[in-house]
Parts: C-alpha cells; structure tokens; sequence
C-alpha cells in the first residue's frame, strides 16, 4: 500500500463513524430504528435489526480488514481432524472459537505464534469478524509493518498526519489485530514504539490479538548472557532471529500478560491446499486453555 494510503487509512479509522443510523426504507420500523413485539402479555419495543444490520456493516468497513483477508471466516478454516500433524491447527480454531463465546467476559487477548501461510491471520480476522457481527464490538485490523512505515513518515514535515493521528485509533479500539509483529527489524525505535502501543493497550485493559511469524523465544543476547556456553559461533550465526530479538525481551514477557499463546505447525496453505486433506470441522464449545502466564 503507498504510503499516503496507510496514513488516510489509519486516520479515518475514527470510531465514531460507526453510530448507525437507522435505514429509512426499512418496511419493519419504517425508518425509527425501533419496532414493539408482543412477549406473553406485554408488548415491548426493542431495537430494529436493520439497526444492528446497519451498525455491524459500519464496524466491519471500520475494522479495516484488508481485501485479501476480506474471505477469512472461522467457519472457512480447515484442519483434518485424522491428521496428527494438524492437531495444532485444530486447537487453534478451537482457542479462536473460544475466545469469540468468552469474549468481554474474558478479554485476555491471543498471540497466534507460527511460520508463514500456516492461517494465523486467518483465524484472527475470523475473530474480528464474529465479534463485529455477534457481538457489536469495534475492532480494527493493523498491519504492523505498514502501522511502524506510517509512523516514520509522520515525522516527515510535509506529512500533514501527526503521530498521535495515526495511534490514536490504535489505541482507542476496543479489539486490535496486529498482524505480523516483529516483521521489522528491531531497532531502539521500533523497540520504543512497540513498547509505547502495547503499554498503552495493557495499561487501558484492552484486548489484543496478535499474528507472528517469529519464535516465541528470548532475545539472542539474553540466551547467550545467561548461558554463554550454549551455543557455539557457527550455532550462534545459524540461529533463526526470535520475537525477543525482533521486539525487545521486556515487551515479549508483556506479551505473555496479554495474551494467551497459540502454537500453530505446519505447511503454508497455498502451496499445500490442493494436495492436503483439509477439511471444515465445527470445533466443540468447550476446550482447555492454558493459563494465560504459562505460555513462553
Ligand atoms: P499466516 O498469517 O499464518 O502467514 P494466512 O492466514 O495469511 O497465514 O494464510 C494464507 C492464506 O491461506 C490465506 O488466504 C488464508 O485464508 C489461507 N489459509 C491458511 N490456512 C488455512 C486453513 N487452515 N483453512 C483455510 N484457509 C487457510
């Protein structure tokens, strides 16, 4: 996306767009958004579903969910349930359907933790969407690598966006998908402005979800420092990077308050659809989760 789009996209997510207005034509309310049903002896006004209808549309466009995840249900994510190399495929659907029935009673978020195409956005954008549809929650999509570009180029002067414009609905919405966290290389800044996004979010008790294709381990200086003999140079030089390294060891352990961890292996769905056996399964209500600390 070009830059001037990502900035025009994270400023007009404001949260109050989504007020829905009632729709004039409906031929059940006639346009006042309110209808009378008859409950045993009483009659009662409730709300008009064109109402909800209107103000689910109006979420959905606000959440931001970019037209290549626009497909992504929870009822469309596949696993074999005969495969015991999908057995982490159907516990994550299990998890995401789970935090969906819980959800705010349960606001922890989820960390979907795994290696490129295995669904993690998948499963996150089928969340937002039944928690939009459902359950009239304001949520919003960000991609974290376009989320930290946009940022930058709020510093340029001849950008009429400020900092804040851009974080501030990322900080204000209720439920936020960060997709692909640590697709950036870690630097003191992008350490400072994961820190800033995630304290705020934790500091205001509101629910995160989060993608990424990086190790949940620590950091390859803290590893090391604490055990220095573990790892030879050729080990040390062949090691794949870790969400420590990408984020900063402090903002990974603030993670695990967040958010509850979700291990996802296998191949990327692309390349393997046409030859795997995947297959649509409705996951069972109730499942167990692991304690939201114990993750890590
Ligand atoms: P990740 O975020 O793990 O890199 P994505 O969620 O982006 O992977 O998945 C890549 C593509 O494959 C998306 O179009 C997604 O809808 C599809 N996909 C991945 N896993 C599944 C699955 N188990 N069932 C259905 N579609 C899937």
């Amino acid at each position: 996306m070009a830059s001037a789009a990502v900035e025009s996209s994270f400023r007009a997510t404001g949260m109050n767009s989504v007020s829905p207005q009632p729709e004039a034509s409906c031929p059940i309310c006639g346009g006042s958004g309110w209808r009378s049903i008859v409950q045993g002896k009483e009659r009662k006004v409730v709300r008009c579903e064109c109402r909800t209808k209107i103000r689910g549309e109006r979420l959905l466009a606000a959440a931001k969910i970019p037209r290549r995840y626009e497909h992504c249900e929870l009822s469309t994510f596949k696993y074999d349930p005969e495969d015991k190399e999908q057995k982490s495929l159907e516990n994550a659907r299990h998890f995401a359907n789970r935090f969906v029935e819980e959800y705010p009673v349960e606001k922890t978020g989820l960390l979907f933790v795994g290696t490129v195409g295995v669904g993690k956005t998948h499963l996150a954008v089928g969340i937002l969407k039944v928690l939009i549809r459902d359950k009239g929650v304001p949520c919003l999509f960000c991609d974290y690598r376009e989320l930290l570009k946009s940022i930058q180029n709020s510093y340029n002067p001849s950008v009429p966006a400020t900092e804040m414009q851009i974080l501030r609905p990322v900080f204000d919405s209720e439920v936020l998908v960060l997709d692909e966290l640590g697709a950036v290389h870690g630097t003191e800044w992008v350490f400072d402005t994961v820190n800033y996004i995630l304290n705020s979010r934790y500091n205001d008790n509101k629910t995160t979800i989060i993608t990424t294709n990086f190790p949940d381990k620590p950091e390859r200086g803290q590893v090391e420092d604490d055990n220095p003999r573990s790892y030879s140079a050729a080990e040390r030089a062949a090691r794949r990077e870790t969400l420590g390294d990408r984020i900063g060891e402090r903002m990974r352990s603030r993670l695990h308050e967040m958010c509850k961890k979700v291990e996802m292996e296998g191949h990327d769905y692309r390349l393997h659809s046409k030859t795997a056996k995947f297959h649509p399964i409705e996951a069972p209500a109730r499942i167990k989760v692991r304690g939201k600390k114990e993750g890590g």
